[in-house]
């Protein structure tokens, strides 16, 4: 039997045989709530508001849990299970303290809606009004136990959707808390602060420290982009309010993510504490001063137009959008500049590969990882294939590094083993390889022999490094050459770039696009300040080919610009003018893209 039909408050709905009542009732356009069930998590039917009258039954069923049968009569909102819902929301409200006005929640919490729906205006129990610990010791965000409806979702999300498996329930009755690992402060936990029991508590238990009483959700913007921290490229939403950005979430409805986003990419860029470059700065008498757009453009114009094509060179943050890095690609063509290369490291090019989507990780047998570390650099992705590992695919780590997947894989092999690693990737039905910047050129032949029975995903260690390499911005830079650098050095932190300035002569002329004061910022002779994350739109390729937009949430700090706008200005005192519209030149960067058999759509 293909499809049940089933009567939900006198309306027939078709449905799939298994269904939940829930699921059904949502299809009929009819609204049970719900307390315990999230859209991300397998049901549990702990709350009980979700009790809904089934003809034949006995008791009441939670319609989350219950699965619908050929024929079903379901009542959702008798007076029997309206009173069993009140009984059990007075219940809940009586346990802990539910002081509304008084809580970070209070106007976006799932309790106090249902608290409103069902007309609950006072305590029907005794209140227990003993105080419950708050712990504060994680830096991004607090768990307060008063408020706690020990739904379970937050214990279910670090299990089922992060795979970290830190919170659990400890003690019974009124004193059951949620717990991280054996009873020890989450600050000291093997909690990773990804923020994912944040995102799905329903209540004020979990707060985020920088945003709280800020701005409810209906006083706040809500704008949709994709997260530019890493290749993984996560779909967010950002919440604004007055002009700042106040929290970033995971957009549940992105198709790479489905709401999961990693620690920096939902909290540390919000508390990024680097100084911004707020103004047009120009080397004038020893010193960088201010000046207008105009000035420091011509001053970079002229000094490029001066230098032979030998003696330019182009230095790129693969942070860019690809909308910067086909500009300036285009750019370069035109002013016969070969002397480019990428901040960022590169993964190797491995020929005759397929290559994989992030959800293909979750059909692997076996996860090969090589020269790759997720956990620290692409967290979601590591998210995933902890997953992946707890239904029971094994994982194997070649590395020489390092690597924080150690912990989880059945096998660890040094780089000059890849051959041992592969012979049991080439006996498994479905591997996934992962690779990285870390595989040496010896490794690369032995991974292609994986071609036929592997799908291939490139981690690479910049944002929009595929785009930047489709583009030709990675040609071998030379920095001894270099008389006159431009450096579309972005948002990048200065650590670990792989920028010698002591390899550039004294007397080069450097202009460095930067969003953040830095050692290289204080070196350069011009400085253009861009827009960073929040402020910018365009569009960036993940590491699976994905293209997608970025969208400005707020407008960008001082006189600082988007990446593109900045290239386009220069190109125009270049006398090299971009005439089309930024959506046309987007269009542009996607087609080059597929040409280049990089976009996937
Ligand atoms: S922040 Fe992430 S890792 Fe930490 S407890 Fe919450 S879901 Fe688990
Ligand atoms: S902390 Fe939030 S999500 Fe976790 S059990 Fe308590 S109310 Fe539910
Ligand atoms: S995995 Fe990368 S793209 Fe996703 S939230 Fe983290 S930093 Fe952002």
């Amino acid at each position: 039997m293909s499809q049940v039909i089933v009567t939900i408050d006198n309306i027939e709905v078709k449905v799939r045989p298994g269904t939940t009542i829930l699921a059904a009732a949502k299809e009929a356009g009819i609204d049970i709530p719900t307390l315990c069930n999230h859209r991300a998590l397998s049901p549990t039917g702990a709350c009980r508001v979700c009790v809904v009258e089934v003809e034949g039954q006995r008791t009441l069923q939670a319609a989350c849990v219950f699965p619908v049968a050929e024929g079903m009569k379901i009542k959702t909102d008798s007076d029997r299970v309206v009173k069993a819902r009140k009984l059990v929301l007075d219940m809940i409200f009586a346990e802990r303290n539910h002081f509304c006005p008084f809580c970070e929640a209070s106007g976006d919490c799932e309790l106090q809606n249902l608290g409103y729906r069902y007309g609950i205006d006072h305590w029907a129990y005794e209140t227990y009004l003993k105080p419950y610990p708050i712990d504060a010791t994680r830096q991004f965000f607090l768990m307060d136990h008063n408020r706690c409806i020990l739904c379970g979702r937050c214990i279910r999300a670090c299990d089922e959707l992060v795979g970290n498996h830190t919170l659990g329930l400890r003690q019974r009755g009124t004193r059951s808390m949620v717990g991280a690992d054996t009873d020890t402060p989450f600050g000291e936990s093997t909690c990773i602060s990804c923020g994912t029991c944040l995102q799905v508590c329903p209540t004020g238990a979990i707060f985020d420290g920088r945003s709280s009483y800020m701005g409810r959700e209906v006083q706040t913007e809500h704008i949709k982009s994709t997260c530019s921290q890493c290749s993984i490229g996560c779909g967010i939403e950002i919440a604004t309010r007055g002009g700042n950005v106040l929290r970033v979430k995971g957009d549940w409805d992105a198709e790479v993510n489905k709401g999961l986003l990693c620690k920096k990419g939902r909290f540390e860029k919000l508390h990024d504490g680097r100084k911004r470059v707020e103004v047009p700065l120009l080397r004038q008498g020893g010193g960088l001063q201010a000046v207008s757009w105009d000035q420091a453009l011509k001053a970079t114009a002229e000094r490029v137009k001066e230098s032979d094509a030998e003696g330019v060179g182009v230095l790129t943050s693969s942070n860019a959008t690809n909308e910067a890095l086909y500009m300036l690609s285009a750019l370069t063509r035109e002013m016969k500049v070969t002397n480019i290369g990428l901040l960022n490291g590169v993964s190797p090019g491995l020929s005759g590969i397929r290559r994989g989507a992030l959800a293909d990780i979750a059909k692997g047998d076996v996860i090969l990882a090589v020269g790759a570390d997720p956990v620290r650099n692409q967290p979601v992705a590591s998210f995933l294939i902890k997953r992946a590992v707890d239904k029971g695919a094994r994982l194997i780590v070649v590395d020489d590094a390092d690597n924080d997947l150690s912990c989880l894989a059945t096998m660890k092999f040094g780089v000059p083993d890849v051959g041992r690693a592969v012979d049991v990737a080439a006996r498994a039905e479905n591997t996934v390889v992962i690779y990285g910047e870390r595989v040496p050129s010896s490794a690369v032949g032995t991974l292609e022999t994986l071609r036929q029975r592997a799908v291939f995903i490139a981690l690479e260690p910049g944002v929009n490094t595929q785009a930047a390499v489709a583009f030709g911005l990675k040609n071998g830079f030379k920095s001894s050459a270099v008389k006159t650098l431009f450096v579309l050095f972005g948002e990048e932190q200065w650590d670990g770039m792989d920028v010698k300035l002591g390899e550039i002569g004294e007397d080069a002329f450097v202009t460095v696009v930067s969003s953040y004061i830095s050692p290289l910022t204080d070196r350069a002779d011009v400085v253009l300040p861009m827009a960073i994350w929040s402020e910018r739109s365009g569009t960036l390729t993940n590491v699976e080919g994905r293209v997608q937009k970025v969208r400005a949430a707020v407008y960008p700090e001082g006189e600082a610009k988007p990446d593109w706008e900045i290239i386009s200005l220069l190109a125009g005192m270049l006398g090299k003018k971009f005439d089309e519209s930024p959506d046309k030149i987007s269009d542009r960067a996607i087609e080059a893209l597929k040409g280049g058999g990089i976009h996937r759509e």
